[in-house]
């Protein structure tokens, strides 16, 4: 049996969470593909081992030298080889690396199979009760340098907006949506997705405040949701 694929760029999503959360398609183009492109090897090793599949050759792409990477990349790719972008979790591209590659291949018209996969806002907004008809996503609002502008804007939106955030900056961020939205605006906190101690957080923005005010040291990640302005 021929087990190689056509030589393209694949983009593979992973799990974001829990392992089983990964297509057969996803696992078979991992195990056939020449090349897999991940953000560090060994966190990719470490993934790939416990999915039991084993890398003809892993090549890792940091954000710093993605640029230089992606033409190296393509370059495989036109000397008739396969590659799958993988990033840490989810969706590669998604508040994660990997649009250098695509638009080098694009430039140099070479195919792009996108594998449908995990990603961590579209987990959460489907179940965090908020209208999701009408969406804008902000993947990680800035630390401090235009974060004031950046949140006045996702508070100002007539339509649902999605954003990630760490466990460090969580408490400040409900801090400031109070002070510069309406405090029955609805939220909701979605963290540990796919994990064990998975939850979601709903409620008003006064609500959720109070509810995670004596929650010093939240564990995992979170995907904020937040209401439209009415
Ligand atoms: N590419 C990923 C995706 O498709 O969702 C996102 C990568 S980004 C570097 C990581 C952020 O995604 C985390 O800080 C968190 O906001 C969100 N995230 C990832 N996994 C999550 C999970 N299991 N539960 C909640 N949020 C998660």
């Amino acid at each position: 049996m021929d087990n190689s694929i056509a030589p393209a760029l694949y983009i593979v999503p992973t799990p974001i969470g829990n392992l089983e959360d990964i297509t057969f398609r996803a696992v078979r183009v991992l195990k056939q593909c020449d090349i897999i492109a991940c953000e560090d090897s060994r966190t990719a090793s470490k993934l790939l081992k416990l999915l039991e599949i084993e890398p003809k050759l892993l090549i890792s792409y940091f954000e710093h030298n993605e640029r230089a990477r992606a033409g190296e990349l393509v370059d495989k790719i036109q000397s008739g080889k396969s590659v799958a972008l993988i990033s840490e979790a989810g969706t590669p591209i998604i508040s994660d690396p990997g649009w250098a590659v695509v638009r080098e291949a694009i430039a140099r018209n070479i195919q792009i199979v996108s594998l449908p996969g995990a990603s961590a806002f579209l987990t959460a907004i489907v179940a965090s009760g908020i209208a999701a008809d009408k969406f804008a996503f902000f993947g990680f609002p800035p630390h401090k340098k235009g974060r004031k502008t950046f949140l006045q804007k996702v508070v100002d939106l007539d339509m649902t907006s999605v954003m990630y955030e760490s466990p460090y900056r969580i408490h400040k961020l409900l801090d400031e949506l109070h002070d510069i939205a309406t405090a029955d605006r609805q939220i909701c906190l979605a963290r540990e997705l796919t994990k064990i101690y998975e939850e979601f957080i709903r409620g008003s923005i006064a609500e959720v405040k109070e509810i995670i005010k004596n929650k010093s040291n939240f564990k995992g990640e979170f995907v904020v949701i937040l209401e439209g302005k009415k």
